[in-house]
């Protein structure tokens, strides 16, 4: 046993890490020594900084902005023996100077300071003789000038680390934006290659994620209705709630009228509304006596209900990360909840007005263009989320860069459901052979441009086209010109994107994006993987509107399955399942378990293989699949 972990039973009276959080306090500890800890709230981060504090020699500082917290926390570390005080404008300055002198004589292990405090150049003087061995930057999004928490004085925090010379930092943050990322990286001087980024716990596998893209409002307006029933049963015996968001003040009204006259009680939501009205509607909610909250996005700070079965927007919200919040108020429970997001090519033009009207203008009302930039871009990424041809949960942990929770494909969002139908329809496993095909010429194309040109250009030349450019470029000479001639210009573009976001294809940064092929692009290319995305419909570029509803499974079992390890399987699926309280899809999907039971993998890197065997699910299911099949006799 490590010191760390003696420290983690004696001092903080827990019998286990979370994986991460040894992960990050070894590499605080004795790797990198500047680490990022992204985690929702609630997930774990201030061990992170306290273990350190209690096992290092020496005073550690802690910055933190929320005054309530660092009071219940250095009561919590006192009663367990570490040495911990805090600074903070509301002591009395008698009682200030007090801790001020003790802390300055080293008195302790432990000091948080809240970032006001830091203002003052005699302190941080003071504290820079301490030679603190850590240093820990608390909510550290709030140094970001683009987020809702901005505080200014967080903005000289970078110029305390350089006063201070802390020999370890760490920012603890629970905004998952590569974009406010960043800008906490730029800031505190935690230059990428230098510093340990360490992202986990936003995995929400309990809620079902569906996009419908359809420029009938009628169908919109059907789809709505047709998933509030779905999830909430008959207006009579509602079993929970609903959140359904709009992007403006008007269309919360007369979506709710809509919602109203199918029975529901229902009512809308909006920041014009005024205070005791929106007051009446949160707590109605909250008490039950209203089903649905048709809303923008003023509403749900708060929201203090966990059976939330669907969230519904019918139109595009923001940003991935809006979205994914949004949308994450479902299933609090953890039983299974939905998500639909309903999109029409309209919401392009009303998110490009939208952000012109706000988020464009500072407070003068002046427009800053590198703002509308910023929002605008923000908006593209959620557009690429409606229109991913991989699982939806995948890529929004991707996006957020939570690799280690991705699951290879929930199996139960609209994307893995489609795959799914593919590969039963056309025999292989996720993609139809053909589909793959497509996608591996594509990736052939990307690896033979070699740097050369940029997307369209790249995709120009599968499609085969000759004009001077791509002559110049030397495309037209490459083997893989041409390779999908029979397909449209804008499909080939299309299937392009879409390999971006399942994460084949990366584009390198600058003012000239080149596509390249990440690692998994490659392995898909030669086979080593499998193609786990769907291609573009054949109008893509088009409007288009997605044509059934997923139809009931009948399919029989593959030939190759042995019947009675499937049944074995299920079993231990159910077990672990109700091990953790979560429904058995969410351990994982049939189709996982029927491959489990053809392949019959032996080891971790064999399971890897199978379809839904992500690293997370692998982390946490592997062993007892595995152990399944080996005590099953052949
Ligand atoms: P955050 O700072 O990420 O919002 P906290 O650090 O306040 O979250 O932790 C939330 C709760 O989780 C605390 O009650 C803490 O004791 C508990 N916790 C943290 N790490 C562990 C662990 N390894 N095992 C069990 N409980 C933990
Ligand atoms: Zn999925």
């Amino acid at each position: 046993m490590t010191d760390i972990d003696v420290a983690l039973r004696e001092r903080f009276g827990l019998s286990s890490f979370h994986p991460w959080q040894r992960e990050a306090i070894e590499e605080l500890l004795g790797g990198r020594r500047r680490v990022i800890v992204i985690a929702p709230t609630g997930g774990g981060k201030s061990l992170c900084y306290q273990l350190p504090a209690a096992v290092l020699e020496g005073t550690s500082i802690v910055i933190s902005p929320l005054i309530a917290l660092m009071e219940d926390q250095v009561r919590a570390l006192t009663e367990r023996g570490v040495a911990a005080t805090f600074l903070a404008s509301t002591l009395e300055p008698e009682e200030l100077r007090r801790r001020e002198r003790e802390i300055f004589e080293g008195c302790y292990q432990l000091v948080y300071v809240a970032p006001e405090r830091l203002e003052s150049p005699w302190l941080v003087d003071k504290l820079a003789a301490l030679r603190p061995g850590l240093l820990a930057i608390d909510e550290a999004h709030c140094i970001s000038q683009w987020g809702h928490d901005f505080r200014p004085s967080y903005l000289r925090l970078g110029q305390v680390i350089e006063r201070l010379k802390p020999p370890r930092v760490l920012a603890c943050t629970a905004t998952a934006t590569p974009i406010v990322r960043r800008e906490i990286q730029e800031r505190l001087g935690l230059r990428s290659e230098q510093s340990a980024v360490i992202l986990r716990g936003f995995s929400r596998p309990n809620l079902h994620l569906t996009v419908v893209e359809s420029d009938s409002s009628t169908q919109r307006r059907k789809r709505m209705l047709h998933a509030l029933a779905e999830a909430l049963g008959s207006p009579d015996q509602p079993r929970g709630g609903a959140i359904v968001y709009a992007a403006t003040r008007r269309n919360t009204e007369t979506v709710a009228e809509a919602v109203v006259r199918a029975g529901w009680r229902a009512a809308p939501y909006h920041a014009g509304l005024a205070a005791s009205l929106r007051e009446d509607v949160n707590r109605r909610f909250a008490n039950r006596s209203l089903d649905v909250v048709v809303a923008t996005n003023a509403f749900g700070m708060g929201i203090d209900r966990a059976d939330i079965r669907t969230v519904i927007h019918v139109q595009a919200p923001g940003s991935v990360e809006a979205y994914y919040q949004e949308v994450g108020r479902a299933g609090r429970d953890g039983q299974p909840a939905h998500g639909l997001l309903l999109t029409s090519s309209g919401d392009l033009a009303l998110r490009r007005r939208l952000i012109g009207f706000s988020g464009g203008r500072d407070s003068d009302g002046v427009q800053d263009p590198a703002h509308v930039q910023q929002q605008w871009a923000l908006f593209l990424d959620l557009m690429r989320y409606v229109e991913a041809g991989s699982c939806r949960h995948d890529f929004i942990l991707r996006y957020f860069g939570d690799e280690q929770e991705t699951l290879g494909g929930c199996g139960h969002c609209d994307v893995c459901e489609r795959l799914e139908e593919a590969g039963e329809e056309g025999g292989p496993r996720s993609a139809s052979d053909e589909e793959a095909l497509l996608v591996r010429k594509a990736l052939a194309g990307v690896a033979r441009n070699q740097g050369r040109a940029g997307l369209t250009a790249v995709s120009d030349m599968l499609h085969g086209t000759d004009n001077e450019r791509l002559r110049r470029l030397g495309l037209t000479e490459l083997s893989t010109h041409g390779l999908l001639e029979d397909r449209p210009k804008a499909w080939v573009l299309a299937l392009l994107r879409r390999m971006i976001t399942a994460g084949l294809i990366d584009l390198s940064a600058g003012e000239f994006p080149i596509p390249h092929l990440t690692r998994l692009g490659i392995a898909t290319m030669k086979d080593e993987e499998p193609v786990r995305m769907l291609v573009p419909p054949p109008d893509a570029g088009q409007a288009r509107t997605r044509k059934k509803e997923r139809r009931p499974s009948n399919r029989e079992l593959p030939d190759d399955v042995d019947p009675s390890l499937f049944e074995r399987l299920r079993a231990t699926r159910l077990d672990l399942a109700r091990a953790k309280g979560v429904p058995a899809y969410v351990v994982c999907h049939d189709r996982t378990l029927l491959e489990i039971a053809a392949y019959k993998p032996t080891s971790m890197e064999a399971l890897a293989g199978i379809h839904g065997m992500g690293p997370a699910r692998i982390e946490r299911y592997g062993e007892p699949f595995l152990a399944t099949v080996s005590s099953h006799a052949p």
